[in-house]
């Protein structure tokens, strides 16, 4: 594996603690500027100090639209809850925790985890729990993946525009703890090549219609429209016009193959998967199992609406 960073000296993180105890005047605010970097995946910020709390500023592209698309089906009341999965590195690139010249024992123990010899880097975890948490974000859950040092977290259900806007500041806040944790994140849906698990970023949606009795019906029709856009969707279901997908949807490892759509009752190699207790239940969602761990958000919300309500 390359070599990333090469960390000759280290800052004390916990020096820090000090510095921000100093008092700081009331009417000074520190406001951190988030934006979407170009290719979609990264992240970008900087830091503004004001002596008042400014209007809110956003001009994200695929927001705007996103935004707009939201606009004209608030009536069906759209909710989205989005599974991101991730892979955590150690500061050389290599996955975290795995042993330095080979692999670790195949995949079967490590998916929900616990324990030194399956679950690694839990502490990332839990202070992106807490963060989260603290900031307001909608975080909703998480759990040891697949692979080893894989990890996954909930949002939502969140209605509209800000499915997206809770999605990428859980993932500003997880990039920001890498700083203090010495590890790195990587969003890239096959991050290990070969038998092991890639990472998705499964979008799961309802419409108010989905969620009242007997809505199964809606979603059985939502899901025939998704059969019908396919290709547009995996065309924008990942930054690179489905090429990081191809690397993923190969039909195994809880993936159904690209070419292909399909969709089933709790099936984890459908497209589209219909969760047991909604079939049961007969109402709720369905999961898009098809968005890759690095797509944008906004891009896919916008898209489930424009295809499942206004086709
Ligand atoms: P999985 O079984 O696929 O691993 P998870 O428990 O990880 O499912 O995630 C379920 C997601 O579904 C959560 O993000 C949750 O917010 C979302 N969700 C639950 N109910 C709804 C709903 N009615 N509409 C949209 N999303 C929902
Ligand atoms: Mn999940
Ligand atoms: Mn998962
Ligand atoms: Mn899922």
């Amino acid at each position: 594996m390359t070599q990333m960073i090469s960390c000759q000296s280290e800052t004390d993180k916990t020096v820090l603690t000090h510095y921000m105890s100093l008092p700081q005047d009331k009417d000074t605010v520190m406001v951190e500027y988030i934006w979407v970097d170009i290719d979609g995946d990264g992240l970008r910020c900087k830091c503004k100090i004001f002596d008042f709390v400014p209007e809110k500023a956003s001009g994200q592209n695929s927001r705007y639209s996103c935004a707009q698309t939201m606009k004209l089906v608030e009536d069906s009341h759209p909710w989205f809850g989005i599974e991101q999965e991730y892979l955590i590195l150690d500061a050389n690139g290599h996955p975290f925790g795995w042993p330095k010249n080979g692999f670790p024992r195949p995949q079967g123990p490590y998916h929900f985890s616990v324990g030194y010899n399956k679950a690694f880097g839990r502490d990332i975890v839990e202070a992106h729990f807490k963060a989260c948490i603290y900031a307001g974000v909608k975080i909703c859950g998480g759990n040891a993946e697949a692979l080893p040092a894989q990890w996954e977290f909930q949002i939502g259900p969140c209605e509209g525009v800000e499915a997206g806007d809770q999605l990428w500041i859980a993932r500003y806040i997880l990039f920001r703890l890498t700083e203090d944790f010495r590890v790195t994140i990587t969003l890239d849906p096959k991050p290990i090549p070969g038998d092991w698990n890639g990472s998705g970023g499964h979008t799961n949606f309802s419409t108010a219609a989905m969620r009242e009795e007997g809505g199964l019906k809606f979603i059985e029709e939502a899901i025939e429209k998704l059969r019908n856009k396919h290709d547009e969707h995996i065309v924008l279901y990942d930054p690179n016009e489905g090429k990081d997908n191809a690397r993923r949807l190969i039909g195994s490892h809880e993936t159904s193959n690209i070419k292909d759509f399909c969709a089933g009752v709790e099936n984890r190699l459908a497209s589209v998967r219909i969760p047991r207790q909604v079939a049961n239940e007969k109402k709720g969602y369905l999961e898009d199992r098809r968005p890759s761990s690095n797509c944008d958000p906004y891009i896919v919300c916008d898209l489930l609406c424009k295809t499942c309500i206004l086709d």
